[in-house]
């Protein structure tokens, strides 16, 4: 399913497709929805009941409300013996990639499902730069944002702090209710009003 998570700064869609198994690489300052991307995707991934995610965060809460089993970024390898753990049921998060060990890089499945990664500042992701550039990786920025290095992206411009090759993009606003609906679970009037 390819998803829809943003606009480039001239206009293009931006997707995401949930069925490929090509890693993700979110970067951005704090606050861009670095995080709500991911979450709108897992929600994707999960629309299909056989499936479940693997999520890495500090964050101890903020994924309580979802299908997912959750794991500490410092406990690595994982166990991978979750109840359904078969071939294209897993979708790994790891929320906040500079905290994952180094050594715990060289056991993630990448290409093999798909992974989504979050970092506010990928050069402290404890990789060489090489590999961390040979992710996919998209660069959230504000269009409010005042911020002459987010002006300077809008323009065309790259930032250094991100990979070489980093698309920027403005994200998709998300609601807590924006989740995937199927036809029989249409959206509640108060919902589509405050659209
Ligand atoms: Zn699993």
């Amino acid at each position: 399913m390819d998803v829809r998570i943003g606009i480039t700064a001239t206009g293009e869609l931006v997707t995401f497709d949930t069925a490929s198994s090509r890693p993700l690489l979110l970067v951005g300052d704090s606050g861009r929805g670095k995080t709500t991307i991911c979450r709108y995707l897992t929600r994707w991934w999960l629309a299909d009941t056989n499936r479940h995610a693997h999520v890495f965060t500090p964050a101890s809460t903020e994924w309580a409300d979802l299908r997912c089993h959750r794991h500490p970024l410092d406990e690595w390898p994982p166990t991978w013996d979750a109840p359904g753990c078969v071939e294209g049921s897993c979708l790994i998060v790891i929320d906040e990639a500079e905290l994952l060990p180094a050594t715990a890089w060289a056991s993630l499945p990448l290409g093999k499902v798909p992974v989504l990664l979050t970092a506010r500042d990928a050069s402290l992701i404890p990789l060489p730069r090489s590999d961390v550039e040979a992710l996919p990786c998209v660069g959230l920025i504000c269009p409010d944002s005042t911020d002459p290095v987010e002006l300077a992206v809008q323009e065309g411009q790259t930032r250094l702090d991100w990979p070489c090759g980093t698309a920027a993009i403005i994200a998709d606003q998300r609601s807590p209710l924006d989740a995937p609906c199927h036809r029989w679970n249409t959206p509640t009037p108060e919902w589509v009003k405050a659209q």
